[in-house]
């Protein structure tokens, strides 16, 4: 497909240079040719006025010869012909060069599109492949209890609430990919980690974690929902990989004219190898470690950096294995003049 459109763009491309060369080449001839018959004409007048001067009625004879012009207009056409057959082919390979250049950001675009589809279609498929087989095996039981019922309706909807979690994370990722997914505004990163401080409050509890929020007042442009989204992918992930009965810090500190947000936890710890591929799509460090335990899709953290990313912010990881990781965020402070 890729190629046909590359063929095509540079016929496109050859056809608009043709249309400009052969466009130019008649009006170099027309020009030509007319100031040919000019001099021709001029040169004819002044003759025939210098022979009736010196010896009237003498026969006339053309100043230049019909055939010397004739042959000076096909040398012409000839000439602007072998020219426009080497544009002809000099834009050939050039426009199909630009045509591949101008193509190759769609067709990465594309590639990336298309692995996107693959791998969100790869995680789908589980848990419906789980669902689909536990309807099954459970509708072939010709003894089915409403105790079994009861327990196969339960982990359905756990399955459906991954299903759901999945979707969400996947329009996020998608909505945060728009040039105007955030409307910005004054933000404080102290009042923002606070509200997402309380949203993951129930999974801390659940886990007996204790979450420290130093953060200090800082006003950061940003869009507030993204940025609570973007501390709770943080405190989630923090909380997640964490044994239970461990503490979760926030402490924030002024750098120049940026903030800093630290989140550190005494979790896991991520292998040094793991660490450049955090962000990437469906990305999980040790996947059966960490999908078994904690149930994520590898979707929090390239969210997170696309969240960042929109607030020219940057992110930095320091990790040590079963010691736990500090997750560094970085914006430019609002400055009201
Ligand atoms: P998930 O939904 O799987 O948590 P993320 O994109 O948020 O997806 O994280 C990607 C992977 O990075 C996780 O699967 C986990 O292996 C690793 N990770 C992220 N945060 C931490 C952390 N605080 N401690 C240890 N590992 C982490």
């Amino acid at each position: 497909m890729f190629t046909t459109t590359r063929l095509k763009l540079t016929a496109w491309y050859l056809l608009i240079i043709m249309l400009i060369s052969v466009s130019f080449s008649l009006a170099i001839y027309h020009v030509l040719t007319d100031e040919l018959n000019r001099v021709e004409r001029v040169q004819r007048l002044r003759q025939e006025r210098r022979i009736f001067i010196l010896a009237p009625g003498s026969p006339r004879t053309p100043s230049i010869d019909p055939e010397v012009m004739e042959e000076s207009k096909n040398r012409l056409k000839s000439i602007l012909v072998l020219v426009n057959l080497g544009i002809l082919g000099a834009s050939s390979l050039a426009g199909y060069f630009l045509a591949g250049r101008t193509l190759r950001p769609i067709s990465q675009m594309l590639d990336e599109q298309n692995r996107f589809i693959t791998d969100a279609s790869h995680e789908l498929r589980t848990p419906l492949t789980s669902l689909k087989s536990e309807i099954e095996v459970n509708l072939r039981d010709k003894d089915l209890t409403l105790k079994t019922t009861k327990n196969l309706l339960q982990s359905n909807l756990e399955e459906v609430n991954n299903l759901q979690y999945l979707s969400d994370n996947l329009i996020k990722l998608t909505q945060y990919q728009k040039e105007n997914a955030v409307s910005f505004e004054a933000v404080n990163l102290k009042e923002v980690s606070g509200i997402a401080q309380r949203k993951v409050a129930n999974l801390a509890k659940r886990k007996n974690i204790i979450i420290k929020n130093e953060v200090n007042d800082g006003e950061i442009s940003g869009g507030w929902q993204s940025l609570i989204e973007l501390f709770v992918v943080f405190l989630d992930n923090a909380i997640k990989y964490s044994p239970k009965g461990k503490t979760v810090t926030l402490t924030s500190r002024k750098i120049d004219r940026s903030i800093e947000v630290e989140i550190r936890d005494q979790g896991m710890g991520i292998e040094e190898k793991d660490i450049p591929h955090l962000f990437d799509r469906f990305f999980r460090a040790d996947k059966s470690r960490t999908k078994a335990e904690a149930g994520g899709y590898g979707l929090g953290l390239s969210i997170a950096k696309q969240i960042v990313d929109k607030h020219q912010g940057s992110i930095r990881v320091e990790s040590k294995l079963d010691k736990g990781s500090v997750f560094t965020l970085r914006f430019p402070l609002r400055y009201s003049f």
